[in-house]
């Protein structure tokens, strides 16, 4: 990519972003409505100051239009093969920070984690090409080589990337607008946080858990493995709960997405604070043998 095409965004001066603030604002309050998630909530929140502990450097790589639509038309996310301009070293701290909040809120494996890091055994550069490669198994099976809980490596990534993934997809964005049929990302590949049942029309939309993107999805397939049978397509909810959240559950592939009612879209740190809000429905997709995408 010519340096010449790179549009070069630096990062915030003040200390905190407001929008950190904020989403650390609703998790405390989260946490002090319902003891059950406070943990959860303190630990979100830990970890999302370590992530925007720094101004971030941002390279928004230049793609052309006609690259673009040839991307989207053969299922392939913008960012797919693309050489990232990003500050290694500078996320390598994240990584370090994020973990560091797990230490600290005494996660299991976070330790291990912690020292793997630290060492330099596992690199943010390695896992960010395995997950932007779309080859997530690739991280999971990189933290069991290292002796290290997968899931809970998996985990650190999205924090450790939403910092730059996310005004990299804004950058993009213009790009991607349009017909997107596929479950995962357009702009990253990355598999959906949650859902959002929008306006009044209450469409379907997916939200990127790795650069917070939307795209607008049927609302009778599967974003795991494109199942459009209707039989198998199913609705899991708390009592009371089934026009605020839900997890849309398929039989074929036994995956599932949140999907939460709102008025217009969630901002990008509010997709960690909702996501956190409705652990429940998560809770209740794991008892019944549901997992997330990945
Ligand atoms: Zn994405
Ligand atoms: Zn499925």
């Amino acid at each position: 990519v010519a340096s010449s095409f790179i549009r070069k965004l630096w990062g915030r001066k003040e200390a905190v972003p407001a929008e950190v603030q904020e989403a650390h604002t609703a998790l405390e309050r989260l946490g002090q409505e319902n003891p059950l998630i406070a943990e959860l909530a303190g630990q979100v929140s830990a970890c999302l100051s370590a992530a925007y502990a720094e101004p971030v450097r941002v390279a928004v790589p230049s793609i052309s239009k006609e690259a673009a639509a040839e991307k989207l038309n053969a299922g392939l996310p913008l960012l797919r093969g693309v050489r990232l301009d990003i500050d290694w070293p500078a996320a390598q701290r994240r990584l370090e920070g994020v973990v560091g909040a797990l230490v600290d809120h005494g996660t299991d494996g976070a330790r291990a984690l912690a020292r793997a890091v630290r060492s330099g055994r596992l690199a943010i550069a390695e896992l960010a090409s395995a997950a932007l490669a779309g080859q997530p198994h690739i991280i999971h099976e990189h933290a069991g080589a290292l002796g290290l809980d997968g899931t809970l490596t998996a985990s650190v990534l999205p924090l450790t990337l939403f910092p730059v993934l996310v005004p990299i997809r804004v950058g993009l964005e213009p790009l991607a607008a349009g017909r997107w049929k596929e479950g995962y990302c357009p702009v990253c590949g990355g598999f959906p946080k949650l859902g959002e049942f929008r306006g009044l029309e209450q469409l379907r939309w997916l939200r990127c858990g790795l650069c917070a993107s939307e795209w607008q999805f049927p609302r009778l397939r599967c974003p795991g493995c494109g199942n459009h049978d209707h039989r198998q397509l199913g609705y899991l909810h708390v009592e009371g709960e089934q026009n605020k959240c839900r997890a849309a559950t398929c039989e074929e592939c036994r995956q599932y997405v949140k999907m939460v009612a709102t008025l217009t879209p969630l901002a990008p740190l509010q997709l960690w604070v909702t996501d956190v809000a409705t652990v429940h429905v998560d809770l209740l997709a794991a008892d019944k043998g549901f997992s997330p995408p990945m």
